[in-house]
């Protein structure tokens, strides 16, 4: 029996490498395919209040148009002396989209009085899965959805560190290490992050539901 086909709800390829590999470490068996195999699928406008409404969101909205089960995935950095902002509006702080440096700037002008002992945040990434009703499929032919959380907890620097990752990286030091995430290689972000604790959660729901 071939292995199912699963979208995975990014133009992104190297998000479609990283997941493969955490699925392969699971031992899931999915053939997973990214949203250029779907170019006119329009964009979906990330509307929700919370990381799960966005992620939610775009799965549905995949699994829907292609009729395949659809991953997706919305993620942010939360700030505790700012009750959790950026968060969902982590990508567009600065008031326009993607601009990382941007974004980080007005972060560090705005937590600048802030004490080094309050300055803890943490990455959090929800990763939603949704198949649709498709007989064959799901554990009776009907509709199922999951959406799993994962976090890494830290605090934040006054100047950046580090030229790897993007976004917030380069002022992000996780707990009990003592590089930020942007001096780290990729592959020991990619071990402890946020979006590798939400997939791997998310792959065991794969296993179980496919
Ligand atoms: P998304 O791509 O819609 O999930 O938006 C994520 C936004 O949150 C990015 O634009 C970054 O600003 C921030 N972010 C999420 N994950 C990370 C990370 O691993 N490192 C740094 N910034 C991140």
């Amino acid at each position: 029996m071939t292995a199912p086909e699963v979208v995975l709800a990014t133009r992104n390829p190297h998000k479609i490498v990283e997941l493969r590999e955490i699925l392969a470490q699971t031992g899931v068996e999915v053939r997973l395919v990214g949203l250029d195999r779907f170019p006119d699928l329009p964009e979906v406008p990330e509307t929700g209040l919370t990381f799960a409404d966005n992620a939610l969101l775009k799965a549905s909205d995949v699994a829907h148009r292609t009729g395949l089960p659809a991953i997706a995935d919305d993620s942010g950095l939360c700030v505790d002396v700012l009750g959790g902002m950026p968060g969902i509006f982590s990508a567009r702080w600065s008031g326009k989209h993607g601009d990382d440096a941007a974004n980080l700037d007005l972060l560090l002008a705005q937590i600048s009085d802030v004490a080094d002992e309050h300055r803890q945040a943490h990455f959090a990434c929800a990763a939603a899965l949704v198949i649709p009703e498709v007989p064959g499929l799901g554990q009776s032919g009907s509709p199922a959805q999951v959406v799993r959380e994962g976090r890494i907890h830290g605090t934040l620097l006054r100047e950046r560190r580090g030229e790897n990752g993007f976004g917030y990286d380069p002022i992000f030091l996780p707990d009990g290490y003592d590089r930020t995430t942007a001096e780290m290689p990729p592959e020991q972000k990619n071990a402890i992050s946020h979006r590798t604790r939400a997939f791997q959660a998310l792959a065991k729901d794969l296993a179980e539901l496919l």
